[in-house]
């Protein structure tokens, strides 16, 4: 039987860092990955790199440059005549970029002498692992010192609207529609439903968000989620939300949708629905059960601060496990267990983990937010810049949003930043890296930003924040 310091299980963003780390401490290690691609062809990365993060994002960015030729160009003085896109080309540009990037990975496995096994994997006890592989009848059991279990999450989906990708789709399903949809029913104003729908939208799609929350983004600062809600309707997206979906028929012509809004029946027709409506951990046919790890209510693995389970040597990283199911996670997560396993003392601070929702503008933030921190009866002082004010926004046409930043009242330490704007995504790195160094917001008001950038917008909400802005 092989045998292994170190068996990963699951190919994603947690799996494969979590493997080439190991590597590179000098263990031993496999990866077991059941992903094939639509071709059926063997692929790593996981969720992220085939149909998650990456031909997402892939996607999200053609049709931001659409929308900026076709409604933006304008302002700029640049005339442009009917602008048209061609979906099948734009669908083949993220297929490469997805081919490339999973690829790479493969490379870096090799680079690294990770081995691959590629095959359903299934605990069996003692520290092995029954491999199923994909083109041949016969099992291969494996054993490893240590297990690493990130086999990611899966679509969650609601009764009362079945996925048939055909009409009824998931974000797998909807990053593949072989033309805009004239109208689009998304059920779920999560981040999925709103970077899908802003997507379909750019390219043409009426959009419609079904959102059963009475609140748009309850987990956001409630600023910021208020002035991205506004900015969303005005770009064109319908989002109802209170909405409950009762039903769904699909019809010869497309779907109806039944659901009920302050307490009023209202129907809803449309050509697709994408079912948004958030992902469930995956560890089904993994027998996990039969040896004694625990799921909790909602199928996460349970584990400690250093993501072991409850059996020894047996690991769990990513969406599988507690926290926010986001990539960045699984790879710090992933990290962090390789380097426990080599005896060193790696963990990862929950409290830094930022969140991006990829609309345009974008919302990103780290930390804690204002009605957190209150119901927690921590006192706090707050500072925020809107980005009409900044010089550099001014110039790009990008004045939308604002950012905020959050101290400590009595310390001063930054608690949270919140940002809704251009190139929010890159924005919030800078905070991250002053809140993983308990740094105050005089840190981020002392420090000198290039001028002109979007980041001064930062620089003059923490300066706000300290009651001295200069340019508001
Ligand atoms: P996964 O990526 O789900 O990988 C798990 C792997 O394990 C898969 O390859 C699966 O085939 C394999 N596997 C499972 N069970 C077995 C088994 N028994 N045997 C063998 N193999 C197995 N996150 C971000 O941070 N930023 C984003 O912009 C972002 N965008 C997203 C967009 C969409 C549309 C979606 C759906 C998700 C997005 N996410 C994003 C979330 C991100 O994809 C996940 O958080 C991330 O992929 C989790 O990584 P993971 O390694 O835990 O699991
Ligand atoms: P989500 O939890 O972000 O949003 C789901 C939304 O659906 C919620 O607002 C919820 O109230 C609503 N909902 C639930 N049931 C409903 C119902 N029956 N009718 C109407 N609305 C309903 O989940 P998601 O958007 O599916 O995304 C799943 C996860 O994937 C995210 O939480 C995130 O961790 C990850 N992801 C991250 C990114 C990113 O980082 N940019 C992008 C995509 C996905």
């Amino acid at each position: 039987m092989d045998s292994f310091d170190v068996l990963v299980i699951g190919g994603g963003p947690g799996g494969y860092v979590a493997a080439i780390r190991s590597a590179q401490l000098g263990m031993r290690t496999a990866v077991v990955d059941e992903w094939k691609t639509e071709n059926g062809k063997p692929a790593l990365g996981g969720t992220c790199l085939n149909v998650g993060c990456i031909p997402s994002k892939a996607l999200l960015d053609s049709s931001h440059h659409f929308e900026f030729i076709t409604r933006h160009a304008k302002a700029h003085g640049i005339k442009v005549g009917d602008a048209h896109y061609d979906l099948g080309l734009m669908m083949q540009r993220k297929n490469k970029v997805v081919q490339t990037l999973t690829q790479g990975i493969a490379t870096l496995f090799r680079k690294h002498k990770v081995e691959w096994l590629q095959g359903h994997a299934r605990l069996v006890g003692n520290l092995q692992v029954e491999i199923r592989p994909h083109d041949k009848d016969e099992k291969q059991t494996v054993s490893a010192a240590h297990i690493i279990i990130a086999t990611g999450s899966v679509p969650g989906s609601i009764p009362q609207a079945p996925i048939d990708q055909k009409h009824i789709v998931d974000s797998t399903g909807a990053l593949c529609f072989s033309e805009a949809p004239k109208r689009l029913g998304v059920i779920g104003a999560g981040v999925i439903g709103l970077e899908l729908g802003s997507l379909w939208r750019r390219l043409g799609s009426e959009v419609i968000v079904l959102e059963a929350l009475p609140d748009f983004l309850p987990s956001a600062d409630h600023d910021i989620a208020r002035a991205a809600l506004k900015t969303l309707v005005q770009q064109g997206l319908t989002i109802t939300l209170g909405a409950r979906v009762s039903e769904t028929q699909v019809t010869g012509k497309g779907v109806t949708l039944h659901y009920q809004q302050r307490g009023e029946e209202q129907d809803l027709s449309v050509d697709k629905i994408i079912v948004a409506v958030g992902r469930k951990p995956y560890t089904e046919t993994l027998n996990i059960e039969a040896l004694g790890i625990e799921t909790d209510a909602h199928g996460f693995i349970g584990v400690d601060d250093y993501c072991r389970t409850r059996v020894p040597n047996i690991y769990a990283i990513g969406d599988v496990v507690r926290g926010p199911m986001l990539a960045h996670k699984a790879q710090e997560e992933g990290m962090a267990v390789a380097e426990h396993i080599a005896g060193q003392a790696s963990f990862v601070d929950h409290d830094t983990v930022p969140w991006v929702i990829y609309t345009w503008p974008e919302i990103a933030w780290v930390g804690k937010t204002e009605h957190s921190l209150k119901a927690a009866g921590v006192e706090f002082r707050s500072g925020s810049f809107p980005f009409l004010a900044s010089g550099r926004a001014r110039a790009m046409g990008e004045t939308e949003g604002l950012v905020k930043v959050i101290a400590d009242a009595k310390s001063d330490r930054v608690l949270g930043v919140h940002i809704f704007g251009a190139n929010a995504s890159e924005l919030i790195a800078e905070t991250v890296l002053a809140m993983a160094f308990e740094g105050d917001s005089e840190d981020i008001a002392r420090t000198i930003h290039a001028h002109p950038t979007l980041a001064e917008a930062l620089h003059e909400a923490a300066l706000a924040a300290k009651g001295r802005p200069i340019h508001i």
